[in-house]
């Protein structure tokens, strides 16, 4: 324990005499934001999480683009823990190398595990109780009476049932196990280092401070230079200072929202540090999650809006109309 002490004093004493001229923090910033307004797209490079402030998340493709101009190589270190029952879990540490200089400027860590949810569980549509088919069971709409439905046009038998029907409600909708789930390891790999990548770009090169404000409001003081970012390998509990970079971590990240009340209640200081680890990998894993969605979805959208008028507005008499009824 008391090693640990000394450790800890150590580090923060080399973090003054390690710490950038701020002329060099201002000008890293500088390139960061000129970067973000000439080269990275908002929804490509970042993104705005919906519902937790004006603060953007780094996306793969922003932090390639930070690699890239920093000249920031990454190397991965990766660690395959079996789970049991065919489950992995995939830990990776990204270490990035100046490329100039090969100088080490930082690391950031990334996991993934096929126990996650969108891995774990496959997308289960109701079954009919009737014919036996999945997925063709559908809400019936309240104008018609409501219930449920098993849909002809989906292939459905075309049964009937009011509702709170139990054989059809009682069925657990897209919580089925993955009974592929050997399927899903490479996926889960690539996850893996794209968060270690993420990770270790953002603490790298403050990215993170750089989104959430502009360069004139910057508060310096919250700035994490290379040099400031503690490694803490193993020290077994979480003290105030994690808890601290937790809390902050999850606001300029954007998970902060994606944080299950099960696992909020679990953060606090004497925790283990790798369940703290672990309710940030899991919370990140709902956002990502979020933002694979928003991902595929702003393309269909804007085509929706560049689309033309509905037919139906400039023309009622339109056949398609009636065809349908
Ligand atoms: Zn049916």
């Amino acid at each position: 324990m008391s090693n640990e002490m000394t450790i800890n004093e150590a580090r923060s004493m080399d973090l003054v005499g390690g710490a950038y001229p701020i002329e060099h923090v201002k000008a890293q910033v500088q390139m960061v934001q000129h970067l973000m307004k000439e080269i990275m797209h908002e929804g490509t490079h970042y993104g705005k999480i919906p519902g937790c402030g004006d603060k953007p998340a780094l996306f793969k493709g922003g932090a390639e683009k930070l690699g890239f101009t920093f000249r920031l190589l990454p190397t991965f270190d990766v660690q395959l823990i079996d789970m049991g029952n065919g489950h992995r879990e995939y830990r990776i540490k990204c270490v990035l190398n100046h490329g100039p200089s090969g100088q080490i400027v930082g690391e950031g860590v990334g996991s993934c595990s096929t126990m996650e949810s969108k891995y774990r569980w496959r997308n289960a549509g109701r079954k009919c109780p009737e014919c036996g088919k999945e997925g063709t069971i559908i809400k019936g709409k309240a104008d018609y009476g409501g219930g449920w439905i098993c849909f002809a046009k989906k292939g459905g038998c075309g049964g009937k049932w009011n509702d709170g029907e139990k054989s059809i409600e009682s069925q657990e909708q897209g919580k089925v196990e993955n009974p592929d789930i050997a399927d899903q390891y490479n996926t889960c790999l690539k996850m893996a280092k794209k968060r270690a990548h993420v990770d270790a770009m953002i603490t790298s090169t403050a990215a993170s401070d750089i989104f959430t404000q502009d360069i004139e409001d910057f508060d310096f003081s919250s700035f994490r230079p290379v040099a400031a970012k503690v490694i803490v390998e193993k020290p077994a509990t979480a003290t105030e200072k994690h808890i601290k970079h937790f809390h902050e971590q999850s606001e300029e990240e954007g998970y902060c929202r994606y944080i299950s009340a099960v696992d909020s209640a679990l953060v606090r200081v004497g925790m283990p540090l790798e369940d703290l680890v672990a309710i940030v990998e899991r919370s990140r894993a709902a956002m990502d999650k979020d933002l694979e969605k928003a991902d595929s979805g702003p393309h269909k959208d804007k085509d929706k809006e560049q689309a033309p008028p509905p037919v139906e507005e400039e023309d009622p008499k339109s056949p398609s109309m009636f065809e349908e009824e």
